[in-house]
């Protein structure tokens, strides 16, 4: 069976380099009918926070990396916070001391910093002088009894060759020649990565380590200990690093980097783990269709395609242009109810709805037509659909695109009429020609002439969606009772006469 883990440290948000990672771990998993495990790594008690940790599960969740066994749901090898978990370390490292793997080391900060400096003078890189790996047992024992807090050291050997099996790079093999002797336990009890990560997963019977890049020095420290404590070596696999459209390491620099930031923007989930997928790795066309590019996958889809041997191991770029495509599609692919529901937010944010209530949800699923062709994302809904919701006559006509509008000969006779033939609400396509038809009629105007004026009259704006949709969509929008929660809409009526009004003291 397999199983696989993401192990994120819970000290800020979810970047997208590591949901990536948790990506690739899921869907192998999925694809493999393996178990995910989320392990939240929080021995640093300085940098770790409960709010990361639960930004971080929301996020993963999110994306709809749902997983088997963790932190909020419990499972077999539990507990999943490296915090609940110190008295394991604890009993591995004694193990380790016992069986001569490990020493308690003495040596003070001061006595490792001039060693450090030692090293740099000499040209070399620097690593733990070893000064405490052949103490006496009495003087241990004499040190430990006069209450000296020592660390314990993990005994590397001397000068041997490290292989271990990378599912992306191949072998790869380090001598521990430029190994230190590292730390597993601190001299407050924390165990440090390198241990912790070990124990872990051999507890947690890991299969597939699955990480970024960042960690593949760490690899032959942790190979190392799992012989030294008789555990299987799992399958090793490590991402090359996330970049951004530069070539340098995604970063603040580049923009959105936190899966919450993504979210915030109103990206779908599926969109940006269709484009995370695609970073490093590339799905094997199917039979039949063989040289075609198939690039939207939506996220069972990639599951079932999923390969580590098709995992590049150069580094990936990060491409907004692409999530922004992958997103329009996706937002047009989705039920307009969905749409209207993961946007409302952003209706709220701007006033134009007061609450989510059906009858807001409903109104917003009916005037979506008019924005989600022609945006990247949920949040940029709102802004095309706006003169809705915010139109203002007098504000309107100072505008410069709407002045050259009214420049236009025959403006003024074609928004006069409007007002004046305008009734009944125009609850569709067809009442509002007929309205149009009759300003034509009464003003001679035709096409342009006769659609602008009406459109400026209407929406407040030279420019937007189709009248066809948007003239029925504001009286739709006005017969809504107050208590709705959809903010007050002007009827079609009311805007053409406001307008018609505007423009006449105006001139006046
Ligand atoms: N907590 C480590 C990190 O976030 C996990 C590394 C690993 O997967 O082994 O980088």
């Amino acid at each position: 069976m397999m199983r696989v883990r993401f192990a994120p440290s819970p000290t800020g948000q979810l970047h997208v380099g590591n949901a990536r990672t948790a990506l690739f771990n899921w869907l192998l998993s999925h694809g493999h009918e393996g178990i995910f495990i989320l392990r939240i790594e929080d021995t640093d008690a300085e940098r770790s926070t409960k709010e990361s940790e639960a930004s971080i599960l929301e996020d993963v969740r999110w994306l709809g990396l749902e997983w088997d066994e963790g932190p909020d749901i419990g499972g077999a090898h539990g507990p999943y916070r490296q915090s609940e978990r110190l008295h394991l370390y604890t009993s591995y490292a004694n193990e380790l001391v016992g069986g001569g793997h490990a020493y308690y080391c003495f040596c003070s900060p001061q006595k490792l910093e001039s060693d450090r400096k030692s090293d740099l003078a000499a040209g070399r890189p620097p690593r733990y002088h070893g000064t405490c790996r052949a103490l006496p047992p009495e003087e241990v024992h004499r040190k430990l009894e006069a209450g000296e807090k020592p660390v314990i050291r993990f005994k590397v050997p001397e000068r041997v060759d490290v292989t271990f099996q990378d599912l992306v790079r191949g072998d790869v093999t380090f001598n521990t020649e430029v190994i230190g002797d590292p730390i597993l336990v601190r001299s407050d009890g924390r165990p440090a990565y390198n241990f912790a990560v070990v124990v872990d997963d051999a507890l947690m019977e890991i299969t597939h380590v699955i990480r970024g890049e960042d960690h593949i020095s760490n690899t032959p420290r942790q190979v190392l200990l799992y012989r030294a404590l008789g555990f299987t070596t799992p399958k090793f696999a490590h991402l090359a690093l996330v970049m951004g459209p530069d070539h340098t390491p995604l970063s603040k620099r580049h923009g959105a980097t936190s899966v919450s930031e993504f979210r915030e923007r109103g990206y779908l989930p599926e969109a940006l783990t269709n484009c995370l997928a695609l970073i490093g790795w590339s799905p094997r066309t199917d039979a039949g269709s063989a040289g075609t590019t198939e690039e939207l996958l939506p996220l069972a889809e990639l599951a079932r395609r999923f390969a580590l041997e098709n995992v590049g191991h150069s580094a990936g770029v990060f491409d907004p242009e692409k999530l922004a495509w992958m997103n329009r599609h996706y937002m047009k692919a989705s039920a307009p109810s969905r749409i209207a529901a993961e946007s409302s937010r952003y209706f709220q944010a701007r006033g134009f709805i007061r609450r989510k209530s059906d009858a807001a949800l409903a109104y917003i699923e009916s005037i979506l037509a008019m924005a989600v062709g022609s945006v990247d994302r949920l949040e940029e809904i709102p802004d095309r659909v706006a003169f809705l919701f915010a139109y203002d006559a007098r504000a309107a006509i100072a505008r410069p695109d709407v002045v050259e509008v009214l420049h236009e000969s025959g403006a003024r006779d074609v928004i006069a009429a409007l007002a004046d033939v305008i009734a009944t609400p125009l609850l569709d396509r067809d009442a509002f020609r007929a309205v149009a038809s009759k300003v034509k009629e009464k003003t001679g105007m035709k096409g342009r002439a006769l659609f602008h004026p009406i459109r400026v009259a209407l929406t407040g704006e030279s420019g937007g969606p189709e009248l066809d949709l948007a003239v029925p969509a504001m009286d739709r929008g006005a017969a809504l009772p107050p208590d709705s929660g959809v903010a007050k809409i002007m009827s079609a009526a009311e805007r053409a006469r406001a307008f018609a009004g505007a423009v006449a003291t105006h001139d006046s």
